[in-house]
């Protein structure tokens, strides 16, 4: 099972994963990686250190080799791709390098938060880039260029939207569920 989050920043795609992980999957979040660069002050993070301030996205070939060493690590297990892909050249580059490695992607998941609730969870999260200029430039970015890649894998029937308000259990309950995790099994009745 190999499965991409997708949703609006602050869509609870990061909390979501953790719990996955739970179940074995291996969680790739461009978003982690590349603020962990950036701590690290390595060539890749000072080179995205712009671009995340301002909200924009980072240039693909840079993203890229974080998320492709990333798979390549992860052999066989479960993949949870999260932030990535995040415009239609990275769904072009994935699509051609999970071919090359033999993966299929099982799930797509697409996080539905109105915009207004996303606004306020991400005000009390605080991070460096959860200011109100940079939050309205990633909402742009992600409608103008993340709402393709969700185009592309729901031509392939590929997508599962999942209401993302609720308690985070009842929004875990609505992935088990796509996903069929912890499904019980049905006792036969004779
Ligand atoms: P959010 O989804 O809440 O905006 P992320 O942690 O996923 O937060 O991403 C934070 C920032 O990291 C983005 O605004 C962007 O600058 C950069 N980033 C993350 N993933 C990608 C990606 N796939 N391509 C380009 N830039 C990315």
């Amino acid at each position: 099972m190999n499965v991409i989050l997708l949703g609006p920043p602050g869509a609870g795609k990061g909390t979501q994963a953790e719990i996955l992980c739970k179940n074995g999957f291996i969680h790739i979040a461009t978003g982690d990686l590349l603020r962990e660069a950036l701590a690290q002050k390595t060539p890749l993070g000072l080179q995205a250190k712009a671009y995340i301030e301002k909200g924009a996205l980072v240039p693909n070939e840079l993203v890229e080799a974080l998320v492709f060493a990333k798979i390549e690590q992860a052999k066989s297990s479960h993949l949870l791709l999260d932030g990535y892909p995040r415009n239609a050249s990275q769904c072009e580059s994935i699509d051609t390098f999970l071919e090359l490695q033999k993966i299929a992607i099982s799930h797509v998941i697409s996080f539905e938060v109105p915009e207004d609730e996303l606004v306020t969870r991400m005000m009390g999260r605080g991070r460096k880039d959860d200011t109100e200029a940079v939050i309205k430039n990633r909402f742009e970015v992600f409608k103008n260029e993340t709402t393709p890649v969700i185009e592309h894998y729901a031509s392939k029937n590929l997508v599962h939207e999942i209401d993302g308000i609720g308690s985070v259990e009842d929004i875990s309950n609505r992935i088990s569920e796509v996903l069929r995790l912890n499904t019980i099994p049905q006792v036969e009745t004779p």
